[in-house]
C-alpha cells in the first residue's frame, strides 16, 4: 500500500529493520551514510536500493531536514554504488518514489538504481499530457 511520505518516521518499517540487522539483505555497499542492497523484486537486470542510515520517511523529508553532510554523503554513496556495480559506463537510472501518486511503499527514503541493459522509456507514454 502506498504511503504519503510525510509525517512521523515509523521505526518498524522494513528498511529500518534491515538497517538494524533484524532482516537480512543482499548488501552491495555500506559506508557511514548509506546502505545499498539488491531489491527483493527486481524490475531490471540490476535493481539496487540505496538508503540513508538516518531516519527519513521520504525524499521530501530528507531534502528538507537532513544535515548537509548527510545529504552529500548519501548522494556520493549512490555514485559509488553505481561505479562499484560497473554501471558508469554504460549508464543507469535513479528513481525515488515520494508519496501516494508515486506508489511509494516503504516509508524510509530510498533511491532505486536500475541498470544492466537498456531501460526503455522513462515513464509510460500514455501518462504524458497530450501535445
Ligand atoms: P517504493 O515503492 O519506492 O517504496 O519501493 C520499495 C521497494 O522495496 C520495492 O521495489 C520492493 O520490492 C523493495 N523491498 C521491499 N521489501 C524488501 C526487502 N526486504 N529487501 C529488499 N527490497 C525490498
Amino acid at each position: 500500500m502506498a504511503v504519503d511520505g510525510l509525517g512521523a518516521y515509523d521505526p518498524q518499517n522494513i528498511f529500518a529493520r534491515i538497517l538494524r540487522g533484524e532482516i537480512p539483505c543482499r548488501r552491495v555497499f555500506e559506508d557511514a551514510h548509506a546502505l545499498a542492497f539488491h531489491d527483493i523484486a527486481p524490475r531490471a537486470p540490476v535493481h539496487v536500493l540505496v538508503i540513508p542510515k538516518g531516519a527519513y520517511v521520504s525524499f521530501a523529508d530528507f531534502a528538507a531536514t537532513a544535515p548537509d553532510a548527510e545529504i552529500a554523503g548519501f548522494f556520493r554513496a549512490v555514485g559509488a554504488v553505481a561505479r562499484q556495480l560497473g554501471l558508469e559506463p554504460p549508464g543507469y537510472r535513479l528513481l525515488s518514489n515520494m508519496g501516494a501518486d508515486s506508489g511509494q511503499e516503504v516509508p524510509h527514503f530510498h533511491v532505486h538504481l536500475f541498470g544492466g541493459g537498456p531501460l526503455g522509456p522513462m515513464l509510460l507514454p500514455e501518462l504524458a499530457p497530450a501535445a
